[in-house]
């Protein structure tokens, strides 16, 4: 077996190092227990949080341990009943690893829908879709007409925030990087407008696209971005904290937002929140994606790199804003 482990915790950008690939021999399965193969595996902005020694949701991955991800795997071995040799399962968290020897009581079976693609239990149909439809319904409850903006909008997570908000008949504003992924947003995604952060004042572009304020604000960035978007928020706005990406490398304290005091006059509410706490709710949300993904609503990409031994490199992906949509790595073939 091939497993990406970490030796050293990272200082800023993840480097060369900081993780190891390392081969052992696969163990006996105990009663309970299935081999899992990797075939997708997940890599997200929050796999860097997990490698700093830091107080956040989850403990940190111990050095010497295997770095932890998710993904899609196909059993290889079952002592497990309910799990056979074939099926695919979603990991949830499990190691960055070939062969996973996890519970199988642990595991959930992606539910057999005609027609769908794997990828898609990876985006829509995963935790990026769950993220984004609880951030989005069960915490600002958007009603239509009002305006949703959204940052790392051309992202997993962002993506489908915005197609939600959509279909709720929002207007939508996505904030993201580069001309083509703003294109996109525009073009396929069926966001009313988005803006180039990297080539534009967001703060201009903002008071011309949001012409009646911010009613929703779904933070995925931090920092200056959602600085000046807190500064347009509307009265009783809501705000999903859903990420902070900006600062997870960051090796200096990071500075609150300037305009923190537009959150008292404009009686916003802000909550941050983690998808795993939604779990016992994901049939409820896949049924709702899924609904929706198969009356063609929800337009998806994958940015699938090929190769485990690729998994570390291509996590600056994420960071450097390389990646539209969904960042994976394939392991093995479908
Ligand atoms: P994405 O697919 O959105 O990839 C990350 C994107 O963030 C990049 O493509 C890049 O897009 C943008 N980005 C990176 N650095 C910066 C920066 N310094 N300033 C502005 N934009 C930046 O990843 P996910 O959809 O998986 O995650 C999006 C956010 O949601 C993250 O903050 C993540 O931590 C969070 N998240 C939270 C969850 C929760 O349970 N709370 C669950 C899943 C994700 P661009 O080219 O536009 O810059």
């Amino acid at each position: 077996n091939l497993t990406w482990v970490l030796r050293k915790r990272p200082v800023g950008d993840l480097q060369q190092g900081d993780l190891e690939l390392v081969e052992s021999a696969l163990t006996q399965l105990e009663d309970g227990q299935v081999r899992a193969k990797t075939i997708y595996l997940s890599l997200d902005p929050t796999n860097r949080i997990w490698m700093s020694d830091v107080d956040a949701y989850l403990p940190p991955v111990g050095i010497g341990d295997a770095m932890r991800g998710g993904g899609l795997s196909v059993i290889t071995e079952s002592r497990f009943d309910g799990l056979e040799p074939g099926d695919i399962v979603n990991t949830g968290l499990a190691g960055w690893a070939i062969y996973n020897t996890l519970p199988g009581a642990s595991l959930a079976k992606l539910p057999k829908l005609p027609g769908v693609p794997l990828t898609a239990f990876m985006g829509p149909l995963g935790a990026t879709g769950m993220t984004a439809y609880f951030g989005l319904m069960d915490i600002a409850k958007p009603k239509a007409g009002e305006t949703v903006v959204v940052s790392a909008a051309a992202g997993a997570v962002g993506s489908m925030v915005g197609q939600i908000a959509k279909i709720q008949g929002c207007r939508v504003v996505g904030i993201a990087g580069g001309a083509d992924k703003c294109r996109w947003l525009t073009e396929t995604a069926g966001f009313d407008a988005a803006i180039d952060y990297k080539n534009e004042d967001v703060g201009k572009a903002l008071d011309k696209h949001c012409p009646n304020g911010i009613d929703i604000n779904f933070e995925n960035v931090g920092g200056k971005i959602m600085d000046e978007v807190i500064a347009r928020l509307n009265d009783f706005s809501r705000m999903p904290l859903c990420g902070l990406i900006s600062t997870y490398n960051a090796t200096d304290p990071v500075p609150g937002p300037y305009n923190f005091s537009n959150l008292l006059m404009r009686r916003t509410l802000v909550k941050g929140f983690i998808v795993i706490d939604y779990f016992p709710r994901f049939p409820e949300g896949m049924q709702q994606m899924a609904q929706w993904f198969m009356e063609g609503k929800l337009k998806y990409e994958t940015d699938i790199v090929d190769g485990f031994e690729k998994a570390p490199a291509s996590l600056s992906r994420l960071f450097e804003g390389k990646n539209l949509g969904k960042l994976v790595v394939q392991v093995s073939p479908e």
